[in-house]
């Protein structure tokens, strides 16, 4: 292995652990895990929350809806892909319905 080749691995490494940071620290956002679901009043309004205010979080990129799935009748589960980097994220939804008092 050369120095160069070594050298060009190292940043590889450097490059991959900053990504996994990012990762990381999307998930600490609300939405990033069905503990932290961001909160909307309907769910006609999530895909459009999904792709226009959530950046990803690699390339600040808008996000497209691959898939919106209800695992849980509590929660709303959407697959979407970075139309930029085409990094996939789960985004997690509840719905709180304006009228319950
Ligand atoms: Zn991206």
């Amino acid at each position: 292995m050369t120095e160069k080749r070594l050298a060009s691995e190292q940043r590889a490494d450097a490059a991959e652990r900053l990504e996994r940071e990012r990762e990381r620290l999307a998930a600490l956002l609300p939405g990033g895990t069905i503990d932290r679901p961001i909160e909307v009043a309907s769910s006609s309004v999530i895909e459009g929350r999904a792709q226009d205010s959530i950046p990803c979080p690699h390339c600040g990129g808008q996000y497209r809806v691959v898939e919106h799935t209800r695992p849980i009748p509590s929660r709303r589960r959407v697959d979407v892909q970075c139309r930029h980097c085409s990094t996939p994220r789960t985004l997690w939804f509840r719905i709180v319905p304006d009228d319950v008092n």
